[in-house]
């Protein structure tokens, strides 16, 4: 094995885990699936939008001077839908009945609401109201942006708004980083799936579908496994199958226990050993490793089983990871600095990831919920950060400053 017998600090860890993860390659991908995906060109728009002078309101195209004390009768010469093309100019006296969205007819050069107008028994429209100025109610064609212009730069992380401006500017398919797909594979003799109950000696996957969760949060495209028992010929094709995509996550297995084989049969499988153990509470027995494999290079986390652990694994650098995959400048993950809340009595060796609540109330303040551990996901329930405790052997002092992870909320 060539990892390192010390365990690394977490920051040494997430240095490692993103020394080894490259952007995924940009594809042409449809615009229907681009949201959240990182943007891998430079969007030209190829029109002027609008792309003609535009009505922005039902009513009447007009020429102001015919209406400068705000009232008039005018001939109605014709009407104009938004997808039609004007036929006849406006004249002198004359209007154009028009639509929202319709191109303006030559000669008009305003538009008057239809609830300031009134038809008349002969045809004509009356115009009623304060006066008309020129430009009223238009739209300039290319006011929005012009043909040639850059609407966005690669590097951006598309939002619906972006989806919306790309469509305009008709770019479908569009070249963006494609989302990372993500193998789970959890491991244990004890396990069951959720729907089942538990019989004597066993627990619930819950880090299964937690993973799962935390995957697609984090930008992945998770492909479940299942459960492997804690035997070599139930791993061995399992994590095969795993190492087909270009990010593997194991859940379990990875302690120090006479049945945690994960990072045994990785090694024969050829996964090289980057590290095995950070110095961090919960979460120390993180295994992570790579392989070369003919799609590129596969990722893989041996997450340890305790369901805190697991979150805590994820959120630290699996997390970064999937951000760094997916051609996000900002890895991770984010830190706040608050101060404690209240007096806080804790003692470890290790740097310590505490469920807490942040929250804003003159200045950001941290408060520690009460927690038993790395089994302890009740308590991670009531979290919406991870306070981060140094190290120390008699606890902490209300207005003492400390890092702050905040989880991602929904
Ligand atoms: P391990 O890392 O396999 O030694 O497991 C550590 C602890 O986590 C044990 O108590 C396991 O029962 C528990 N555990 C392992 N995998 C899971 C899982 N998928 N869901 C919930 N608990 C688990
Ligand atoms: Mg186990």
């Amino acid at each position: 094995m060539d990892g390192h017998t010390r365990p690394l600090s977490v920051d040494e860890a997430l240095r490692c885990v993103l020394e080894q993860t490259a952007a995924a390659p940009a594809e042409a991908l449809p615009l229907a699936s681009a949201l959240g995906l990182t943007l891998a060109e430079d969007v030209v728009s190829d029109v002027d939008s609008p792309p003609y002078d535009k009505a922005m309101m039902d009513g009447y195209a007009v020429r102001g001077a015919d209406l400068l004390d705000g009232r008039g009768d005018l001939e109605v010469v014709q009407e104009i839908t938004a997808g039609r093309v004007p036929t006849l100019p406006v004249g002198p006296g004359q209007a154009a009945r028009i639509m929202t969205g319709a191109p303006l007819p030559d000669g008009a050069d305003a538009v008057v609401m239809v609830e300031r107008t009134r038809l008349l028994e002969d045809g004509r429209v009356r115009v009623e109201g304060s006066p008309t100025r020129a430009g009223q109610h238009i739209l300039k064609r290319g006011a929005e942006l012009r043909a040639g212009e850059t609407v966005l730069t690669a590097g951006v992380r598309l939002r619906p708004q972006d989806v919306g401006l790309l469509a305009a500017v008709g770019r479908d398919p569009v070249a963006a980083v494609p989302p990372p797909h993500v193998s789970l594979l959890a491991t244990g003799d004890e396990l069951v799936e959720p729907g089942v109950r538990p019989a004597a000696g066993q627990i619930r996957n819950s880090n299964g579908p937690m993973l799962l969760a935390q995957t697609r949060r984090g930008g992945g495209v998770p492909r479940y496994l299942g459960i492997a028992a804690d035997h070599e010929d139930s791993l061995r094709p399992l994590i095969e199958q795993g190492l087909r995509t270009p990010v593997l996550l194991l859940s379990g297995g990875v302690s120090a226990g006479k049945l945690d084989l994960v990072p045994g049969v990785l090694a024969g499988l050829g996964v090289r050993t980057h590290f095995h153990k950070v110095h961090m509470k919960p979460g120390k027995p993180l295994f992570f490793g790579s392989v070369r494999t003919a799609g590129g290079t596969t990722l893989v986390f041996g997450l340890p089983g305790n369901p805190v652990s697991s979150f805590v694994c994820f959120e630290l650098f699996v997390r970064p990871a999937l951000r760094r995959l997916r051609g996000l400048a900002d890895a991770g993950p984010p830190v706040r600095r608050a101060a404690l809340a209240e007096d806080f009595g804790h003692a470890s060796d290790r740097p310590t990831y505490h469920p807490a609540l942040l929250e804003e109330a003159d200045g950001w303040k941290v408060r520690p919920v009460p927690w038993f551990g790395s089994p302890d996901l009740r308590g991670l329930g009531r979290a919406n950060a991870l306070a981060v405790l140094p190290p120390g052997d008699g606890g902490f002092r209300a207005g003492q400053v400390l890092s702050v992870i905040p989880l991602e909320e929904g």
